[in-house]
């Protein structure tokens, strides 16, 4: 081969590195930041997300999946906890990337929004105890419904991702103990589950902005248990039955189970065992009513005392064939 051959075959080389490395530094450059999550907990063991953003323009309401699982005008992601007794005992809201906290609230009290007069009472502070946090980039975060008075960091204090912010609460409009997690770019909503957008609707492209994946669960168990009276909605927010102990002189013997997601024609089954291995009920009934969260429960009344020792109860949601919650949860009777 000729010298001159050589020296072009080199140039050439050299000119197609460099539009390599530039062509890579440009894509790295514009691809999307990866964001973390903004609650410290185990995802399907001990939280659970129940609402994503609505991506329907009119009324209705639509999540990124073609599910229902949101509400109309939804904005954020809710990461939720079990009930009132969890959150007393702590869970961290984090913050989902480095940057700077530009503004906060705290004070508010926490509570169970139920009525309208509650809502109500609620407006101008629908966010609680919260706090924005400005990211690289012209990315903000802001985390809603913080427990009163957790909130541990000050305006203008430089976060790591990962840094605590405060504490998962159910201050302002929340209905629920859980964080609400808005993200924006240039002041715009951006579902994490989607990415930058224009497109309504759910058939869009996707490019997540999780840093490490996150499947979507649109049912899905918030807990269940056993309870000595007919529980409500309210009670098992509450934590009420959290850990319950029942009196053998118990007048009832309820077991109940609390879910977010449910949909129309789903099948529940429920059994409850007795210690001498007797199936006391076995009950099948379909969801006649699709609904975002979902409180059922079969229960025995006590002629006289409980058997001592053992109770089982089981629980199945399917949908179809599938089984969508499937538990087993025990109690013992002394
Ligand atoms: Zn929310």
């Amino acid at each position: 081969m000729s010298q001159l051959a050589i020296k072009w075959i080199k140039r050439i080389s050299f000119i197609l590195i460099l539009i390599i490395v530039s062509f890579s530094l440009v894509t790295f450059a514009s691809s999307s930041p990866k964001f973390g999550l903004p609650i410290n907990c185990n995802l399907g063991k001990n939280c659970y997300i129940m609402h994503y953003v609505d991506h329907d323009p009119t009324s209705k309401e639509i999540d990124f999946n073609c599910g229902r699982q949101t509400y109309d005008t939804h904005n954020g992601t809710d990461f939720g906890i079990p009930n009132l007794q969890v959150m007393k005992q702590g869970i961290p809201v984090i913050s989902i990337a480095d940057g700077i906290v530009l503004r906060l609230r705290d004070g508010v009290a926490d509570h169970l929004v139920a009525s309208e007069s509650d809502k109500k009472a609620t407006e101008g502070q629908e966010c609680g105890n919260g706090l924005v946090i400005k990211h690289e980039d012209g990315w903000e975060s802001q985390y809603c419904h913080l427990k009163q008075n957790s909130i541990v960091v000050k305006n203008g204090m430089k976060v790591k991702k990962g840094t605590i912010l405060g504490m998962v609460g159910s201050s302002g409009l929340a209905s629920f103990p859980h964080v609400h997690l808005s993200l924006r770019q240039d002041g715009k909503i951006v579902d994490p589950f989607v990415g930058i957008t224009e497109e309504t609707g759910c058939q869009m492209p996707k490019k997540p902005l999780w840093e490490k994946s996150l499947n979507y669960i649109p049912t899905g168990l918030i807990e269940g248990g056993f309870a000595p009276e007919i529980p409500s909605q309210k009670k098992l927010w509450e934590g009420k039955f959290y850990h319950s102990q029942i009196n053998i002189k118990s007048p009832q013997l309820i077991f109940w189970i609390h879910a977010f997601g449910v949909l129309e024609n789903d099948e529940e089954s429920f059994q409850l065992i007795n210690p001498n291995n007797q199936v006391i009920i076995n009950q099948k009934q379909p969801i006649n009513k699709s609904s975002r969260s979902w409180m059922s429960y079969v229960g025995k009344n006590n002629k006289s005392t409980l058997e001592k020792g053992l109770w089982i109860g089981k629980y199945q949601l399917k949908r179809g064939n599938k089984i969508m919650i499937n538990l087993e949860q025990k109690i013992n009777i002394n």
